[in-house]
């Protein structure tokens, strides 16, 4: 069976965690590859929720094997509360957890500047969790950086020592407190360092080791395709390519261990914090989408911005992932509408446009072109088969599929696992090849 990218099609917040958490028995590993703790998962175990912003949800499924690869930029603080978490409910993690050693550490510095500096912006914030991802990127770029395997080394002390001087000039040009002492710091890292130890591991290697035997891989995208640092829309980006090439960047996988990409789309759109957004309903639409979706942040609490599906966003992420097959979700949150719209195209300077731009003024002046559904009006909760679907609902996907170009393997119609139609024949079968009756199985009923 192929290893497989599961990736967000829009601005995040797809729904990405249940979809995980339902195909994840046909996996032997999952594996993170970008981002931190500004993810948030809400999964369901054993009648408890499990919010899950750095481990893989795969770690609550008995024997899977979570990897927190290169990519990615660790809290050892987040961590370390995760796995307190999952301990207090029994959650067995000895051997089946990694961490890259080359994953970068964020420090308590990162958020102390991320915090600051979206402070300082004002009314150009770009709407960041201020959970110092950005912050600890960028040191990371600029090669200031602290990887996991560096919080215990020898001149650690002489390190931060440095990169105090740094922080603490910024924090001051910017008004803010002054940042936590290079003392402490190396105190506490040097804490982490050894409780850090039993899971750090050269991730890439054992990625190899277990392909070569034959395992199969899930790497799990965080944030969607527009919010990816090179094809989002940018600067309203996150710090990281949640896009399907940075799996590969990401955990030291090369491409052709990958098989395909099945990408998560929400049957409407939401954003969080600023930047363009062409099909956003400020209206009692937009309120309604809002409250019946739930459309408030699992990390920050904020309300998204609610609006149509946008086929020109979506189809820009098929292109940008290769994808296949799609898991549409939310199907539910659009039942009782009386109509319900899909943009299909924008109407830029009285010019019809079917892609995205990446001038952002111009995307701005977006006018979408519309196709009106008429609702279905009826609940589709727990429908199990796609034929059971009321006709205007399966009209709705098959536009969508056309629209896209790409099957609707997955309608999620309902929070919960066995809340999804689970379509057989698909792009989604072919990746999974036998391991697809897992999926049914996971799924239930
Ligand atoms: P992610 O960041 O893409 O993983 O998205 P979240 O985990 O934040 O998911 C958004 C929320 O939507 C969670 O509370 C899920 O339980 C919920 N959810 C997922 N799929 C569905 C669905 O099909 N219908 C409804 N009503 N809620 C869903």
């Amino acid at each position: 069976m192929a290893n497989a990218i599961i990736v967000g099609m829009q601005w995040g917040d797809e729904g990405k965690g249940k979809i995980v958490d339902l195909i994840c028995p046909a996996f032997d590993a999952v594996v993170r590859f970008q981002g931190g703790h500004n993810a948030g998962h809400t999964v369901r175990f054993a009648d408890r929720h499990f919010s899950l912003h750095l481990i893989p949800s795969g770690i609550l499924h008995g024997d899977t094997r979570c990897v927190l690869g290169n990519g990615m930029v660790v809290s050892p603080e987040a961590f370390f509360a995760e796995l307190d978490r999952l301990v207090e409910a029994g959650v067995e993690t000895a051997g089946r957890l990694f961490v890259s050693d080359r994953a970068h550490a964020l420090l308590p510095w990162h958020v102390e500047l991320d915090r600051a500096r979206e402070e300082a912006r004002g009314v150009h914030a770009i709407g960041t969790t201020s959970r110092g991802i950005g912050p600890a990127y960028e040191a990371k770029a600029s090669r200031h950086g602290l990887r996991l395997g560096d919080l215990g080394s020898s001149d650690l002390e002489a390190k931060l020592r440095v990169e105090h001087a740094r922080v603490a000039a910024e924090l001051a040009a910017l008004g803010a407190p002054e940042p936590t002492p290079d003392g402490d710091l190396a105190r506490l890292s040097r804490e982490w360092a050894e409780r850090l130890e039993p899971f750090l591991a050269d991730t890439e290697v054992a990625l190899a080791e277990w392909i070569e035997e034959g395992a199969s891989l899930l790497f799990e995208g965080a944030q969607g395709a527009l919010l990816d640092l090179d094809h989002g829309t940018y600067p309203y980006v996150t710090s990281s390519s949640s896009t399907a090439g940075g799996a590969c960047t990401g955990s030291g996988v090369p491409p052709t261990a990958i098989g395909g990409s099945l990408g998560v789309l929400k049957a409407y759109t939401t954003r969080v914090g600023a930047g363009p957004f062409p099909t956003e309903l400020e209206d009692d639409t937009g309120d309604y989408l809002r409250r019946r979706g739930n459309e408030f942040g699992t990390t920050t609490g904020r309300p998204r911005r609610c609006g149509w599906l946008d086929t020109v966003v979506a189809r820009y992420a098929r292109r940008l992932n290769g994808t296949g097959s799609l898991a549409l979700t939310k199907m539910d949150v659009l039942d009782h509408l009386d109509e319900i719209r899909v943009c299909t195209a924008y109407e830029i300077d009285g010019e019809t446009v079917r892609s995205l731009p990446a001038d952002l003024a111009k995307l701005g002046r977006a006018k979408p072109v519309y196709r009106t559904f008429p609702g279905w009006q009826q609940d589709t909760v727990g429908v199990l088969e796609y034929d059971q679907l009321p006709k205007p609902a399966r009209d709705y996907v098959r536009f969508i599929e056309d629209e896209v170009g790409a099957r609707v393997d997955l309608v999620s119609t309902g929070p919960r696992r066995e809340e999804t139609i689970v379509r057989e024949g698909g792009a989604l079968h072919d990746l999974l090849g036998e391991r697809f009756t897992n999926v049914l199985d996971a799924r239930g009923a």
